[in-house]
């Protein structure tokens, strides 16, 4: 576990020279030049629109994402490669209240390092101080699939069986090791820059004899609304808890409501209502194949239930998705790492070789495996934007030269490893909520603006390149 403490002289928010910016997100102030020399457009872009209110270890700590009970995520820069990261802020103190919370306080940071799978956030890294325990993860730009159902109503049959597999596959995946997840509910589902789903928050789960934690399926937790009967009537209970909660997700994305609802609340009559398979009626619309299959995940005995396996192999899952299925390694292969970053991380960052290996092959959450996942990460990501500039823009019509010229700027851009010193240039305001981090604006609004400032990027590099 990284050593947050001896980083942590920032966190009361050292003067470092250079003026924080203080002006909500979407000014269009020029950063100081100071701040942005050496550095390209879009990254000095990015440290102009961070607002750190401290620094922990390696990383800055920004606005809030999302708030919990005993935590709160925040987004995060990583000071070495100016990649941005979720830093899920656990309150000790808080937490300390509640025994079940601080018996298995390390326990989300444990599963989580035992899994990696295209649907899950993956976590990177794990620190702590007095007060506070950090899970750094990779950040899901797309916000939670509550606001997307939010601004639709509900999703179209299409949308939700893609949505609904990717949530099948995580959950197969983590069922093969083990791993109950118990918190299966629309606020922990989110999505990335693809729209592809990511599942989070382990803070409930638990893998019976593998980490040796006791009283594995006994714990009535996680939110009623989702919760499966036997759960609910204090039956032990066993991985097909998971299986209903995807069918009341999967219910909440087709209709936009839950599927079993009581007025006033009580959990009896909840139970009564599941049990009595006296659903809510779903929009008229929705094939037969979807009806048949929520059906299926929704049987209020767990053993005429299909387990996780069954249910992927599902008509409506399949559909137009033969691979649905093919299981996906915990574990890296040595032929999948990423050479040039290897060799990017050894010889110019000072890493040994057997380090980045160890971290990588292990999936051991520690700062080496951050490093290592988010310059991969930025490699593929300059990589794509290359070729969409190349295609978009129709790069026949500039010169060979200009095209060589924009593919080093992005290449020079990828392995800019030298943010620490215009990072160091931030001063973190002493300890105030300026008015713009107190108002969440909702991860929404942020993907269309953060889009709208892609396109503007792309299209006056663009012009540049056609005009200098
Ligand atoms: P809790 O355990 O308190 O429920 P969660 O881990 O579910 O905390 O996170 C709370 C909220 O924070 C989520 O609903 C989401 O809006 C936001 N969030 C969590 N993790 C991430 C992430 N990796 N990227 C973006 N937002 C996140
Ligand atoms: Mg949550």
């Amino acid at each position: 576990m990284s050593d947050a403490g001896t980083d942590m002289r920032t966190d009361s928010g050292r003067m470092l020279g250079v003026k924080a910016p203080l002006a909500p997100a979407g000014t269009e102030d020029t950063p100081p030049s100071s701040l942005s020399s050496g550095l390209s457009r879009g990254q000095a872009d990015i440290l102009r629109n961070f607002y750190p209110t401290k620094r922990v270890g390696n990383y800055l700590i920004g606005r809030k994402l999302g708030e919990g009970s005993f935590a709160k995520v925040r987004e995060g820069l990583h000071a070495i490669t100016g990649e941005k990261v979720a830093v899920k802020v656990i309150d000790k103190k808080k937490a300390k209240k509640d025994s079940y919370v601080t018996k298995n306080l390390r326990r989300e940071g444990h599963i989580q390092q035992m899994i990696r799978h295209p649907n899950i956030t993956q976590l990177l890294d794990i620190l702590e101080t007095d007060n506070s325990y950090y899970l750094v993860m990779e950040l899901c730009p797309g916000g939670n699939l509550m606001n997307h159902i939010y601004e639709k109503k509900r999703l179209e049959e299409r949308e939700v069986q893609k949505y609904v597999r990717q949530l099948v596959m995580a959950v197969e995946h983590l069922h093969r090791a083990g791993v109950v997840h118990r918190d299966l509910k629309i606020e922990n589902l989110l999505l990335d820059e693809q729209d592809n789903i990511k599942l989070i928050d382990f803070g409930l789960s638990n893998c019976a004899g593998i980490l040796g934690y006791s009283d594995p399926f006994s714990t009535q937790c996680g939110s009623p609304a989702y919760a499966a009967p036997e759960l609910l009537s204090r039956k032990k209970y066993g991985p097909k808890v998971d299986v209903w909660s995807i069918g009341v997700n999967m219910y909440a994305m087709l209709a936009g409501n839950l599927p079993f609802t009581v007025e006033p609340f009580s959990l009896n009559a909840l139970h009564q209502r599941m049990v009595d398979k006296d659903m809510n009626p779903l929009p008229p619309s929705i094939s037969s194949a979807a009806t048949s299959l929520l059906k299926k995940l929704l049987e209020p005995d767990p053993d005429k239930r299909p387990n996780i396996h069954q249910v992927m192999a599902d008509p409506w899952l399949q559909l137009g998705n033969p691979h649905t299925g093919v299981p996906y390694l915990n574990r890296i292969h040595i032929e999948e790492i990423n050479h040039i970053v290897l060799l990017h991380m050894t010889e110019k960052m000072g890493y040994k070789h057997s380090e980045v290996l160890s971290a990588v092959l292990t999936n051991k959450a520690c700062h080496t495996l951050t490093v290592y996942f988010l310059l991969n990460n930025k490699m593929k990501r300059i990589s794509k934007d290359i070729s969409v500039l190349s295609h978009e823009f129709n790069i026949v019509w500039f010169s060979q030269e200009k095209q060589y010229n924009m593919e080093k700027e992005k290449k020079s851009e990828l392995f800019q490893t030298q943010w620490r010193k215009p990072i160091e240039k931030i001063t973190i305001p002493p300890k105030q909520t300026p008015a713009y981090l107190a108002v969440n604006k909702g991860p929404t609004k942020e993907k269309k603006h953060r889009n709208v400032k892609l396109t503007k990027a792309c299209y006056s590099t663009c012009i540049s390149f056609l005009f200098c």
